[in-house]
């Protein structure tokens, strides 16, 4: 028969790869609670008008990207291409800024997008997603991005490059969006079909289209730098001079507009050359109207998302998690009396928090001792029926060969060996 396989784009993350997944998601919870952020786990599917009024119409995901079907019950679903506005929503309907305006959260899971799958880009992948609501300081974006790097750094990520961007507010931007329809107007014929289209609606998404032609266009286009506003360009100023407080490298590009419409202000991606054309390993910015947008009220917000898959491609060489533990001990019995006896202790050394595996084929010592090797166990406890009767057994350091005759009384003193 034939074989049914994984979805094209979705991927099975295999057993030996898990150590490393724990291990990025163990130094990511550690450094984002010292921050003073908790964990929400929000739902994989959501109503599609969530993703279309938070991540806007006109964007790649939303125009492109999503898995939108209609469930039996015909209504219309979306599984979450990111995971801002399903926190938003969350933090919403559930009231959390009656309580306290301010929510430091972070979340880690799968997201799906439809797009072509290639080296590094998947159908479904995974993000580490934080949003810090509730704060408009622009300290905090600076502290969002230390956090960020020095997380980066501590799974062995090398040369992260950040770069920074304003992308300003609802009172400056309209100007530039202006500037730059006109800027485009007479080229149309030289973008490609998405840019094209979008010129009327958002123009601005030429800036992220990956089209040759349409980047070479939008080098001359006028930068956003001139236009922002006196409060916009105060805030940005002491974002940089606050991540001067951290010795933090940046390089400001005014071009950086990124591909969500909701960001305000502060918009920042980490790039690195190891990926290739899928450069980005983590973005984020803040969007200062979203919560508003969603039906909430006046709440500022800031937050960034990591992509899990480019993070672990990036650092396969770099960082070696501690291996997984080995077994501490394999039972290797011969007999039928001294299996039952070897059954009741793997069990119960098992409970007592030992690794212990043992062997259910009533095979002879040597393919016992195979096994034992190839699960790498560092002792081997040998029992045969005879041993039972004079409740001994011989204790086997696979490392060293070395072997110890031991008791199998009730003082099993030699559990103390098993380090
Ligand atoms: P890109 O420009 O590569 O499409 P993006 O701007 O769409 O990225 P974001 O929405 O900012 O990405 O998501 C944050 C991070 O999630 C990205 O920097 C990237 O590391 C990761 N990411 C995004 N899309 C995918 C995908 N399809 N497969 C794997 N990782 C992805
Ligand atoms: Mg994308």
């Amino acid at each position: 028969m034939e074989l049914i396989t994984a979805v094209k784009g979705f991927k099975d993350i295999l057993p030996e790869e898990t150590g490393r997944w724990q291990y990025v998601e163990d130094q990511a919870r550690r450094i984002f609670t010292a921050f003073g952020c908790r964990e929400i786990r929000v739902p994989v599917l959501e109503k599609t008008d969530l993703f279309t009024r938070g991540i806007g119409e006109a964007t790649d995901i939303v125009e492109k990207e999503m898995y939108t079907f209609r469930d039996r019950g015909d209504e219309c679903l979306t599984l979450r291409p990111e995971a801002t506005a399903s926190i938003i929503r969350a933090y919403l309907e559930h009231h959390l800024h009656a309580t306290d305006p301010i929510a430091k959260l972070y979340t880690i899971g799968p997201m799906f997008r439809r797009e072509r799958p290639q080296k590094g880009r998947y159908r479904q992948f995974h993000q580490i997603d934080v949003e810090i609501l509730g704060h408009e300081d622009p300290r905090i974006d600076a502290e969002v991005i230390l956090m960020l790097l020095h997380f980066l750094q501590s799974v062995g990520m090398e040369s992260p490059h950040l770069e920074v961007n304003s992308l300003g507010c609802p009172a400056c931007r309209p100007a530039y969006r202006t500037s730059v329809q006109s800027f485009l107007a007479g080229k149309e014929a030289d973008l490609c079909d998405d840019c094209r289209r979008r010129l009327g609606t958002n123009p601005l998404r030429v800036f992220d289209c990956k089209i040759e032609a349409c980047r070479e266009i939008i080098t001359k286009a006028p930068s956003i730098t001139d236009f922002l506003c006196e409060e916009c360009k105060d805030h940005f100023a002491q974002v940089l001079s606050s991540l001067a407080i951290f010795d933090i490298a940046y390089t400001v590009n005014p071009r950086m507009v990124r591909g969500l419409d909701y960001y305000t202000r502060t918009a920042f991606e980490i790039t690195t050359e190891f990926l290739g054309a899928q450069n980005a390993v983590a973005g984020g910015g803040r969007y200062d109207g979203l919560i508003r947008d969603l039906g909430g009220p006046d709440i500022p917000g800031i937050g960034f998302a990591i992509g899990f898959e480019r993070l672990l491609a990036l650092t396969a060489d770099t960082s070696a998690p501690p291996p997984s533990r080995l077994p501490d001990l394999f039972i290797a019995a011969l007999g039928v009396s001294a299996e039952q006896f070897a059954y009741r202790l793997c069990n119960n050394l098992r409970l007592r928090g030992r690794k212990v595996e043992m062997d259910y084929q009533s095979r002879g010592l040597k393919s016992q001792m195979k096994r034992a090797d190839k699960l790498k166990c560092r002792r081997v406890l040998i029992i045969g029926d005879r041993e039972i009767e004079a409740q001994q057994a011989e204790m086997r350091d696979m490392v060293t060969g070395e072997q110890v005759r031991v008791s199998l009384g009730d003082s099993f003193a030699w559990i103390d060996m098993l380090v």
